[in-house]
């Protein structure tokens, strides 16, 4: 048996970034990207294409029919301030993302604040650009440790990355109530908070002897692997990995499973059902 156990399909934060590109790419000559529009090099390639996009490269002159795309997940102030005045600037940040922006508290020097996130992943380093003020605690890093080092005041804001795991988004919590009274706490994005609870719940259960989980996704997807984490996390003894397709996958692993599929929230619905269909013919 092989099953679909979370939302899947692109979520609506990438749909978003999708169209911005294909819209752009109809309408400007040179469309160009900073970085990767979505965490997923297959899919990205193929929307490069779509979009008639390549990668802008530091030096190249710019035209002002030109068009930029910045990615999905957010950018620097340094990043946009090379294509002021120089192109068409389109912003592809996910409206989740933008909306948080909006509510985060001004800086008061009373207040301490904490953005819980992976040091280098690009929606850090955007949010890190439009608020200096804030601490870095790295998810993938010992929580406690770096929370020691920071001197908290009687008042506390924090902020995660939308994709940090349910568990250290907790854990940063629950030491910050214990320290501090926090004024202002935003959650992890609730599409993929969703899938993620989906998983755990469908495989927590389960016998490590006769099951499997794959999570369909790109190894450099950060939802991906929070995912993977959190279903790992949950049942420590059944095996699982992260895959796009069939072709990586170790069939005498998987020989005689059942196997439960959780959906990345940057892989297409037509991918996760090839997956599925590819698995339920191979074993
Ligand atoms: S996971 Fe959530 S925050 Fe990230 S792009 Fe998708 S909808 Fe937006």
């Amino acid at each position: 048996m092989v099953k679909i156990i979370t939302d899947y399909g692109f979520c609506f934060g990438v749909n978003y970034a999708i169209e911005k590109l294909i819209e752009t790419g109809k309408k400007t000559s040179r469309v160009y990207l900073t970085h990767p529009l979505i965490h997923n090099v297959p899919e990205n390639e193929r929307l490069m294409k779509l979009g008639n996009a390549s990668f802008y490269e530091k030096g190249l002159t710019m035209d002002k029919k030109d068009a930029v795309v910045l990615s999905a997940h957010g950018h620097t102030l340094e990043e946009e301030a090379i294509f002021q005045g120089k192109c068409e600037i389109v912003d592809a940040t996910c409206p989740l993302i933008i909306q948080r922006y909006l509510k985060v508290m001004k800086e008061d020097k009373d207040i301490s604040y904490i953005f819980l996130g992976k040091k280098n992943h690009q929606e850090t380093l955007g949010f890190l650009s439009h608020f200096p003020y804030f601490d870095l605690v790295d998810s993938t890093l010992d929580l406690k440790a770096q929370l020691d080092q920071i001197p908290l005041k009687k008042k506390c804001v924090f902020i995660p990355q939308t994709t940090v795991s349910k568990s250290s988004w907790l854990a940063v919590k629950d030491y910050l109530e214990k320290h501090t009274t926090l004024v202002q706490v935003m959650d992890i994005c609730p599409l993929y908070a969703k899938r993620s609870a989906q998983a755990i719940q469908a495989i927590k259960d389960l016998d490590p002897q006769t099951n499997y989980f794959i999570v369909c996704g790109d190894e450099t997807s950060s939802n991906a692997k929070e995912i993977y984490h959190a279903m790992a996390l949950a049942n420590p003894n059944l095996k699982g990995t992260i895959a796009l397709d069939s072709s990586c996958l170790d069939f005498n692993e998987l020989k005689n499973k059942d196997i439960y599929i959780a959906s990345a929230t940057s892989v297409n619905k037509e991918t996760v059902e090839k997956l599925k269909a590819d698995l339920e013919l191979a074993i």
